[in-house]
């Protein structure tokens, strides 16, 4: 029985919940479990709807092995899918562990009191799942998960050596509100407005938060734009399975609204993470300022516009220098109407599910725990088209990202 449970129930969860409703083929059943059952619920009546799938659906408390156990162990499902928050992945990959089932996720660990990007506290889990003989698959979504795949990629196909890799993730939508965040506000906010960091030469280098920025030239009618550099987690890991390359950079694009509302909120303290004390109750700035922004999973209706997320590789075959750019472009509307959710949601969803089927058919195997560069892209590539993320490549003569 190829069995799935899926955790979590927000804008992601719901696409890669309706992605493999749409492959009954590979999942027999698939069980939709999160904190807030009636938006389990939602998502289900609308895999019947759409895709005559039912999906069973349950509520689970993910901060509480106990509970994620007594879920699992009733289940029995041959893999779980975390697409709840980055702090839930270590109680998820614990709950696994103790019942012998597969994980993947989607973004890497956090804890909750400290904005700090690393994967050492889920890497330092893979004795025990080689051991078990168990696969955790870590950052399957797109940056990270399709942008380690291109890399992967790139490698395989492209280059003898890579020595320039600059991860570019331009997000053109527009959804008309002032400021919105295009997945959870918190673990956003955490991201934009941590230091920056790039890797050079074998050492890491802080930036000040958005301060350096560079100027791109988007494909698929979406034209220039300003980026600025962000630390991202895939970094970690690619630069771990890649030493060859000699400096690795990811870049984000912003529109002027976001980054205005970003500075006066951090300018008045409430993107703090440090408790306030409020009329004698302690509160978040940050968690309060989520409880006030849309929703993201209610951005999908009103989201016009593009994404377009790719690597940008500079590097040697055949003795001949190269560059290369490998990237995605995906239409907000486009996901809306195939499966109610915007790009971004789409984006991180569908390569979740993908990786759910590599996974479940064998075709991506290993015991401990992984990124996904470590696996054959070949399979991924192959399919990430059909599942509704075509990938397109060029191989510019001009080597503006090399500066
Ligand atoms: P949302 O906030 O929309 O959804 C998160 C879901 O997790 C909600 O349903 C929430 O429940 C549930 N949840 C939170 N805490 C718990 C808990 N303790 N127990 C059970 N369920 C819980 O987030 P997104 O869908 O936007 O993002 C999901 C994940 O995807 C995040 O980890 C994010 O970092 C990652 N991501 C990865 C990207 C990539 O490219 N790799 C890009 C974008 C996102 P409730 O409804 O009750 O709040």
């Amino acid at each position: 029985m190829n069995r799935l449970l899926i955790i979590g129930a927000g804008g992601v969860s719901r696409v890669a919940t309706l992605k493999c409703a749409q492959h009954p083929e590979v999942f027999d059943e698939i069980i939709l479990a999160s904190r807030t059952k009636s938006k389990c619920d939602a998502i289900a009546a609308d895999a019947k709807k759409w895709f005559s799938q039912t999906i069973q659906t349950a509520y689970v408390d993910a901060d509480q092995v106990d509970e994620l156990v007594a879920l699992i162990k009733k289940v029995q499902p041959h893999l779980v899918v975390n697409v709840a928050l980055p702090y839930q992945d270590l109680t998820i990959m614990e709950a696994c562990l103790q019942t012998g089932v597969h994980y993947l996720d989607t973004a890497n660990y956090e804890h909750p009191d400290e904005a700090r990007f690393c994967y050492a506290p889920q890497w330092a889990l893979h004795e025990r799942f080689q051991k078990a003989g168990l696969t955790a698959l870590l950052g399957c979504g797109f940056d990270p998960g399709v942008t380690n795949v291109y890399t992967a990629y790139a490698r395989k196909h492209h280059f003898d050596r890579m020595d320039y890799v600059d991860i570019i993730d331009c997000n053109a939508g527009d959804h008309g509100y002032p400021f919105a965040t295009n997945f959870n506000p918190e673990i956003n906010i955490r991201e934009v407005s941590a230091k920056g960091r790039y890797y050079e030469a074998g050492h890491w280098h802080e930036t000040a938060p958005l301060s350096i920025k560079k100027v791109f030239d988007f494909p698929g009618e979406i034209g220039s734009k300003e980026m600025y550099l962000l630390y991202h987690e895939e970094m970690e890991s690619l630069v771990k399975h890649y030493p060859e390359v000699q400096r690795m950079r990811f870049w984000m694009t912003f529109g002027q609204s976001y980054l205005t509302h970003l500075k006066v909120l951090e300018n008045v303290g409430m993107t703090s993470i440090e408790p306030v004390l409020y009329e004698g109750q302690e509160i978040i700035p940050l968690q309060f300022l989520k409880h006030l922004l849309p929703d993201p999973a209610s951005l999908g209706a009103r989201t016009v516009g593009k994404t377009c997320i790719g690597i940008w590789v500079n590097g040697e075959k055949n003795g001949d220098e190269k560059n290369y750019y490998l990237y995605n472009i995906c239409d907000h509307q486009a996901c809306f109407q195939e499966v109610g959710a915007q790009a971004v949601s789409y984006t991180t969803g569908v390569p979740a599910a993908l990786g759910a089927k590599l996974l479940t058919s064998g075709q991506w195997s290993g015991q401990g725990v992984f990124n996904v560069e470590q696996f054959d892209p070949d399979p991924f590539m192959n399919e990430i088209g059909s599942w509704g993320l075509p990938w397109q490549e060029t191989f510019p003569q001009n080597f503006i990202m090399k500066d």
